[in-house]
């Protein structure tokens, strides 16, 4: 198990290009050291970190921030799961389950889909809890309460798990600004 040190939030990270913001990572990863079209190899004008556009055969795609989906189970005590990141951002500090939004799922189906791979149980999603995003962030964060069905245990994207009383979260140890506030938002409204 990685302890929940101060430096393990900077572990990993990458080359501070074009916005190194959060966790040293670009605003676009897609779109970096990007120059040729992908549809017919010419050179394009690449707008970093929005836009790629090709003069040669008018190819185009906008990048827009990727929506992300997360779930706070609560248990049948009301004590809240979160579960330690085996990975980075944010390796070895506490957050609840959440991960990118696949083509083909809806917002909701990925918040499950992401509490079943990291927890390894099922949720009934409740009430929305709040839309988490920043200019200088790469990813809109989307997060549901939740009810925990069944027993969470630890999976290689979570080396511990833990069911927190509200009034015992480890707040100076979770992952992310979103983390922080997503859960003071539902603790406002259990
Ligand atoms: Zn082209």
């Amino acid at each position: 198990m990685r302890s929940a040190s101060p430096a393990s939030r900077t572990r990993g990270s990458r080359r501070p290009l074009h916005n190194p913001a959060q966790h040293g990572a670009s605003l676009n990863p897609a779109l970096e050291e990007v120059s040729f079209c992908p549809r017919c190899g010419r050179d394009a004008q690449v707008d970093f970190p929005q836009r790629i556009h090709c003069p040669h055969c008018g190819y185009g795609a906008y990048y827009n921030p990727k929506p992300v989906s997360g779930a706070i189970p609560s248990d049948a005590d009301g004590n809240l799961v979160l579960l330690r990141r085996a990975f980075d951002p944010g390796a070895g500090l506490w957050t609840f389950p959440g991960g990118f939004v696949d083509l083909g799922e809806s917002v909701e189906d990925a918040a499950r889909r992401e509490v079943r791979e990291e927890l390894e149980i099922d949720v009934e999603l409740g009430e929305l809890v709040g839309v988490y995003s920043r200019s200088d962030e790469r990813v809109v964060l989307i997060v549901f309460a939740a009810t925990a069905l069944g027993e969470p245990r630890t999976t290689e994207e979570a080396t511990e798990v833990a069911a927190f009383p509200p009034d015992a979260l480890p707040w100076d140890e979770l992952a992310f600004w979103s983390t922080q506030a997503a859960l003071r938002d539902v603790l406002r409204n259990p």
